[in-house]
């Protein structure tokens, strides 16, 4: 059986077709990165329009790249929540036409719980695990039961990693650079911390005195914010210029947001032991943009070994934004038997969604 997936939820175009054993059979990425780095953030608008100039021929070439048609497919899964509603809607209304031209059901899919679920295609992971998504404009750890099952221990009060890495990669103007054009902030500041000092800055707190799996970057954000401002002061240049301590700056910057994540990762750990919620089978998925970062995968998976979780990231391409998890996450609903049946037309999109059953609470009282 195979899935065609389609997903617009941001900024990236994604097209991709699996089957029930997890293969990728074709795939197709518009990314807008570049266009959306030139304004300082993503333009709904824009995003909108990129999506609806590019949505058909990204799903032309994942077909042509599976060397299928259409028909040959046995369902259209696309994200309807949560993202940006213009974004959204664009992919929603074009599998929608597809589904009306070809007869093919129609699997509304959640992006997070795409992320979620990725994993488990390169991975056969069993339910229950533990899951730490960290991207553009999430930071949800949570438990995930079923495919369509899970329960939130902590998720971000504020701004999401991603968009703190981002931020934190214009101030230090760093898409100026030949070497990061078109690349994330999170890649350009990834690959900057390796010649910096992590050390070089004192570190930066958050949420030392609140006891829960939940999590804040606007604390990171804003002292690197500061942090960039005193530079460009001391060294008397003007904040268009590049500076000479951005490499310490991004090292500290990225050191201090994975010691917070590390932090809560831990608890969740105690939390998840303390209620016998992963078994024996202790498994960590990491996965959503910022779970690319391998500085960040690396010293988490010194965290798992210690407390005897395996670790699992899906690779960096699966963890960004793209159409095969979106597929992925359709086949697992239809291998599942979920019902289908439902008019493509009565779908509609949602800019925000819950997570999984909140049991942050319980998190807090427990500590
Ligand atoms: P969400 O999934 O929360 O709706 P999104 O879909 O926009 O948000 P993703 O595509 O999952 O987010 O991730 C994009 C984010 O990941 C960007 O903010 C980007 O800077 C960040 N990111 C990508 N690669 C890295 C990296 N190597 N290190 C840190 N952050 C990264
Ligand atoms: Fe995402």
């Amino acid at each position: 059986r195979t899935v065609l997936g389609i997903e617009t939820s941001c900024d990236d175009t994604g097209a991709a077709i699996v089957d029930s054993e997890g293969h990728i059979l074709g795939e197709a990425l518009h990314s807008q990165t570049s266009t959306h780095n030139l304004t300082g953030g993503i333009v709904p608008n824009v995003a909108k329009e990129l999506h609806a100039k590019n949505v058909e021929m990204v799903v032309e070439q994942a077909l042509d790249d599976a060397q299928m048609r259409l028909q040959d497919v046995d369902a259209l899964a696309v994200t309807v929540k949560p993202g940006l509603i213009m974004s959204l809607r664009v992919g929603l209304r074009h599998a929608q036409k597809l589904c009306q031209s070809s007869g093919l059901p129609l699997i509304p899919i959640h992006h997070m719980e795409a992320h979620a679920l990725t994993a488990r295609m390169i991975d056969k992971i069993e339910f229950p695990f533990l899951v730490l998504l960290a991207s553009g404009g999430h930071c949800l750890l949570a438990v995930a039961k079923g495919i369509d099952d899970f329960e939130l221990l902590g998720s971000s009060l504020d701004t999401a990693p991603g968009e703190a890495f981002d931020k934190t990669a214009r101030e230090l103007n760093l898409f100026q650079l030949p070497r990061f054009e078109g690349l994330s902030g999170g890649v350009a500041v990834e690959r900057l911390a390796r010649e910096g000092n992590p050390h070089a800055y004192p570190r930066i707190h958050v949420m030392t005195s609140v006891a829960n799996c939940n999590f804040s970057f606007t604390g990171l954000k804003i002292s690197a914010r500061r942090q960039i401002l005193r530079e460009y002061q001391r060294q008397g240049l003007a904040t268009h210029e590049l500076l000479p301590q951005a490499a310490d700056i991004c090292a500290w910057f990225q050191f201090n947001l994975l010691y917070h994540i590390a932090r809560r990762l831990q608890r969740a750990f105690i939390f998840a032991e303390m209620h016998e919620i992963c078994g024996d089978k202790k498994t960590l998925v990491v996965s959503g943009g910022v779970a690319s970062n391998s500085y960040i995968r690396g010293k988490l998976s010194g965290l798992c070994e210690t407390y005897g979780y395996r670790l699992v990231c899906p690779p960096a391409k699966l963890c960004t934004d793209n159409g095969i998890m979106i597929a992925w996450n359709g086949m697992e609903k239809l291998l599942n038997g979920r019902d289908f049946s439902q008019d493509p037309d009565g779908v509609d999109v949602q800019a925000r969604s819950p997570f999984g059953i909140n049991r942050s609470k319980e998190v807090s009282n427990s500590f």
